[in-house]
């Protein structure tokens, strides 16, 4: 009899924890309900982050600073006298670790080798950077255009003459970055 009086005492004040603890609960957030107080502190916050430096930037018009080893659209580049860099090595064709490049080429009457195609699929790209960095004449590089979404697939099917449009565009550009890079490099 001495043990089961034990046992309900034990299980009465078990029960009566729980109730303190959950009618606390309720009274606090009851309490919180009719003094406003989250409101209060969210109006509060608010506030203090009225008067704080804005990190958010008015995209497209603003735009946040890029590093000089940015990954963005491709380009094919020429020398100052308009011959093409690519000696058609296809280093960047083996290296591409996504099989997003093809490169045909051929040897012409002045025995220098030129590509007569160079295509890369920009949706198997993974903007790796490994194309860029086995180059060894700078030919193929990664600008820092980002805005090049298109509607379709095919519009992101590059091929040689698109590469080097975008190395005409970008050239200035390209040549700060990789001047800016260069010792790292
Ligand atoms: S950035 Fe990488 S994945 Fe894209 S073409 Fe170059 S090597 Fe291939
Ligand atoms: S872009 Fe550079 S790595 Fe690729 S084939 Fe031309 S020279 Fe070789």
């Amino acid at each position: 009899m001495g043990c089961v009086g034990v046992g309900i005492f034990i299980i009465y004040r078990a029960v009566a924890c729980v109730n303190y603890k959950v009618n606390m609960k309720l009274l606090d957030k009851s309490a919180r309900v009719w003094f406003l107080t989250e409101i209060l502190s969210g109006m509060l916050l608010a506030l203090r982050y009225m008067f704080k430096k804005k990190v958010t930037i008015n995209y497209p018009y603003e735009k946040g600073p890029l590093s000089p080893r940015f990954r963005g659209e491709h380009a094919l580049r020429r020398y100052p006298n308009g011959e093409e860099r690519c000696i058609a090595c296809k280093l960047c064709e083996a290296v591409c670790p996504a099989q997003a490049i093809v490169i045909e080429a051929e040897e012409r009457e002045d025995l220098s080798r030129r590509t007569t195609k160079y295509d890369i699929d920009m949706t198997k790209c993974i903007y790796c950077g490994l194309c860029e960095e086995a180059c060894p004449v700078d030919a193929i590089v990664e600008t820092s255009n980002f805005e090049f979404a298109t509607q379709t697939h095919e519009e992101l099917l590059y091929n040689k003459d698109r590469l080097l449009r975008n190395g005409e565009i970008w050239e200035q550009e390209i040549a700060a970055r990789l001047e800016l890079d260069a010792k790292y490099r």
